[in-house]
């Protein structure tokens, strides 16, 4: 084999003689079929483009490590977490959420900040966002939601009335369109934001006590925002300003870092907790649990090559440790099995062969076996099947999560109890918003939903309005609405309130 990376070759190692002009018939004739360098080359350039991520679709990816600051072996057994000073090597992806592979940086949106552990037991990704809560906490909402931050179908714009129309009727989104519109909704870089994970997690020990966890990385390089008329600025003259300034930064030797923080709830805890843990719009009020310090995150390590690395890097809830399991929140149940039926869309059966995607520290030893691209040697001559009597690879009989009680029947269950959606939206509103947090928010919410119908943000209004009387009253004072409506619409319940605000 010839080393030569001079020598351009067709895709099979040819040799190619002319790489400037087309065969043709004669110097003013057609092309020849038996040009079979200029039919490779535009067959595939014809296919270079796999689907775009239908959430997520833009983004920026970089390698680094994380080391292990405390000992957490009474919480978990996971074996990357299992002393202090240990090393794992990660590959992360920011990216915004609704726009598509082309769209700026700089929008308004919640970032995702996903994680995946090259660990010695198998991959372990963490698929957080830059928020700690999220908009609706039903899976089954999931897909109308994302079509509200898409494209209207007749117009192919994105319309704030239909996002609008949405937030109104689904008042459980408040607490995330807060943070949303504040100005954390535009992070001035994805290296000044923090990564939570959102949902609750499972945490056992060694000797299968189980906790519910709550992941908080938070940004060393401080958070920073843009204000509304900086992000729209910036979407105008630099749509790709984050993807630039991660690239840029580790170029120099800038490498970010974020320390991970865990809230941590025993069971017995989590029973007589004030809020539901499993609700993924409401957080854990540090006051209550107190995060612990785990670890820190460094990235240090620009990818070669963007469509290898991060186009095709593919995160899953639901590839899991020994040590971490999932929790019954409806929200990550739902991701469990979208996100791998994505991949399987996106890029295909054998995606978990891409490099990026390859458990490097704990080789694959499963009975799968085929499929398009399956790059590898297949299994080779071992055996396809379990159980076998010739000595394939057997399940380790311990590697299984602890179980939970659970009670009640089979049927369509609401969130119903301590799910207040009004108190901690008012909290942040009231007492963690600075004035100028408030002042921004409020422009923000004004200059999107002006345009809307007067029913939805008379509906929205009311649903401020809930949450704290001065943040509906300043929304709706800024849309010019009539507050005593609002007041009044804010006293019905939201039945009433749909009823009462019917679009014309
Ligand atoms: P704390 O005062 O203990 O914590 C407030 C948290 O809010 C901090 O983690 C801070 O993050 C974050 N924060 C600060 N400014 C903003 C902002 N403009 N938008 C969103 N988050 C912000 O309060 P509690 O734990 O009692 O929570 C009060 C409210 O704070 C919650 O209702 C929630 O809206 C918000 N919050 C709570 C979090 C939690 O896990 N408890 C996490 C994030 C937000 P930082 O240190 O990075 O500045």
């Amino acid at each position: 084999m010839t080393n030569d990376k001079k020598k351009l070759t067709t895709a099979f190692g040819c040799p190619v003689g002319n790489d400037l002009d087309s065969i043709t018939a004669g110097p003013r004739g057609p092309a020849l079929m038996q040009d079979v360098h200029l039919l490779e080359k535009l067959s595939h350039f014809d296919r270079e483009r796999i689907p775009e991520r239908v959430v997520h679709a833009k983004g920026a990816g970089a390698y680094g490590y994380f080391q292990v600051t405390a000992d957490v072996t009474m919480y978990t057994k996971a074996a990357f977490l299992s002393s202090i000073g240990k090393k794992t090597d990660v590959f992360a992806r920011f990216s915004t959420v609704g726009g598509e592979k082309g769209s700026a940086d700089a929008e308004r949106d919640p970032r995702g900040f996903a994680l995946k552990f090259y660990t010695e037991e198998g991959n372990y990704d963490m698929t957080g966002n830059n928020t700690p809560v999220f908009f609706i906490r039903d899976p089954l909402k999931f897909p109308d939601f994302i079509h509200t931050q898409k494209r209207d179908p007749a117009t192919n714009l994105k319309s704030a009335t239909m996002a609008w129309d949405f937030w109104s009727l689904t008042p459980e989104s408040i607490h995330q369109v807060t943070i949303l519109f504040s100005d954390r909704g535009t992070p001035a870089t994805y290296r000044n934001m923090n990564g939570y994970s959102s949902h609750t997690y499972k945490w056992y020990n060694a000797k299968d006590d189980y906790f519910w966890v709550q992941y908080h990385f938070k940004t060393d390089q401080g958070i920073k925002n843009l204000t509304g008329p900086e992000a729209a600025k910036m979407c105008g003259t630099n749509p790709d300003h984050a993807t630039s300034d991660l690239h840029d930064a580790i170029k120099k030797d800038d490498y970010p870092s974020w320390t991970l923080e865990m809230q941590i709830l025993s069971p017995e805890q989590a029973q007589s907790f004030g809020w539901d843990i499993f609700d993924i719009t409401k957080v854990w009020p540090h006051s209550e649990v107190p995060p612990i310090t785990v670890g820190k995150l460094v990235l240090n390590r620009n990818p070669d090559n963007y469509f290898a690395e991060v186009e095709q890097a593919a995160f899953n809830p639901s590839n899991l440790v020994p040590g971490i399991g999932v929790s019954p929140d409806k929200m990550l149940q739902g991701r469990l099995f979208s996100y791998h039926d994505t991949h399987l869309h996106r890029l295909g059966p054998n995606y978990h062969l891409i490099p990026v995607n390859q458990a490097k520290h704990a080789p694959e030893n499963s009975y799968q076996r085929d499929g398009a691209m399956r790059v590898d040697a297949n299994g080779g001559n071992g055996p396809n099947y379990w159980p076998n009597s010739v000595g394939g690879p057997q399940p380790d009989g311990v590697s299984v999560e602890p179980e939970i009680p659970l009670k009640g029947k089979g049927g369509p269950h609401p969130y119903g109890h301590k799910n207040d959606d009004f108190v901690q939206p008012g909290n942040l509103y009231r007492h963690v918003m600075t004035e100028q947090d408030r002042t921004n928010l409020i422009s923000n919410i004004v200059g999107h939903m002006h345009g809307v119908p007067e029913p939805i943000q008379l509906r929205q209004c009311a649903l401020f309005h809930l949450a704290d009387q001065d943040y509906g009253t300043r929304v709706a004072q800024g849309l010019g609405l009539d507050i005593r409506k609002v007041a009044k619409l804010a006293a019905m319940t939201q039945e009433e309130r749909v009823a009462a605000t019917p679009l014309k």
